[in-house]
């Protein structure tokens, strides 16, 4: 076997396979999203025990193999284990690493993801800000991003910068009170929640999580990133629809 290489990541995900096994996807600064099979992993014995687990940060030394990696050693910063205790918020937890699982591609450099999840459980856990807003905070950077996100900024009709009152759907982003009466499915928005969401945009993930906003702006925020998300995702996470559950 040649030398392991060292990534930096966090576990997304780690499934129980073969007697003793785990299979983890793990996103790497380095590679993207990758799978590595931690051996022995169930054993009460492995060295693996607490390292194969979802919210496990640090570095991992792996061998390549054809199709897949092998776990040879982990050196952990953060296991999140405190995640565990909150209820419903490590479902929230679950539900960054779905979303940073759907959106992560093998091969490629996944540092903003990777950060953004990080400072997001450290959100979670410091219970500042409410779990709702953390939540709408890591959909939408998650889509800046990936590159695709509603323009915020001007008005999706005539490009006006002024006067953004209502906000669509259907287009992906603000529409102007001149233009409002040509597109159908404008939403009134209030001037708070359109700067929360404005500022999410442009803040620098390490700045994300310095602010919070009134219940009312927390659910206008939270209802407009959830209808957004449900429209421009073609998957159904399994942690949403617990979360659903609880929270209702
Ligand atoms: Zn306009």
């Amino acid at each position: 076997m040649s030398e392991p290489i060292t990534v930096t990541g966090m576990v997304l995900s780690a499934s129980p396979v073969g007697d003793y096994d785990k299979r983890m996807v793990i996103l790497t600064k380095e590679r993207g999203k990758v799978t590595a099979f931690a051996r022995g992993a169930r054993k009460s014995t492995s060295p693996f025990l607490a390292i194969a687990n979802p919210f496990v940060f640090g570095s991992f030394q792996l061998y390549e193999g054809r199709t897949a990696y092998t776990l040879a050693q982990g050196n952990i910063r953060e296991y999140f284990t405190q995640l565990a205790a909150k209820q419903p918020g490590v479902y929230y937890g679950f539900y960054f690493l779905e979303i940073a699982d759907y959106y992560g591609r093998e091969g490629s450099t996944d540092v903003d993801m990777l950060n953004l999840l990080y400072v997001t459980m450290k959100a979670l856990l410091k219970e500042q800000i409410p779990d709702r807003l953390v939540r709408t905070i890591f959909e939408l950077k998650a889509l800046v991003i990936n590159g695709e996100y509603p323009r915020l900024f001007e008005c999706v009709a005539c490009g006006n910068t002024e006067k953004l009152t209502h906000i669509s759907l259907g287009y992906s982003g603000c529409v102007c009170s001149e233009c409002v009466n040509g597109i159908k499915d404008a939403r009134p928005i209030s001037a708070t929640a359109l700067y929360a969401l404005q500022y999410i945009v442009c803040s620098p993930i390490e700045k994300l999580y310095t602010f919070t906003l009134k219940p009312e702006a927390v659910k206008e925020t939270g209802k407009w990133m959830e209808r957004y998300m449900d429209r421009y995702t073609d998957k159904r996470f399994k942690s949403l629809e617990i979360l659903k559950i609880m929270e209702s």
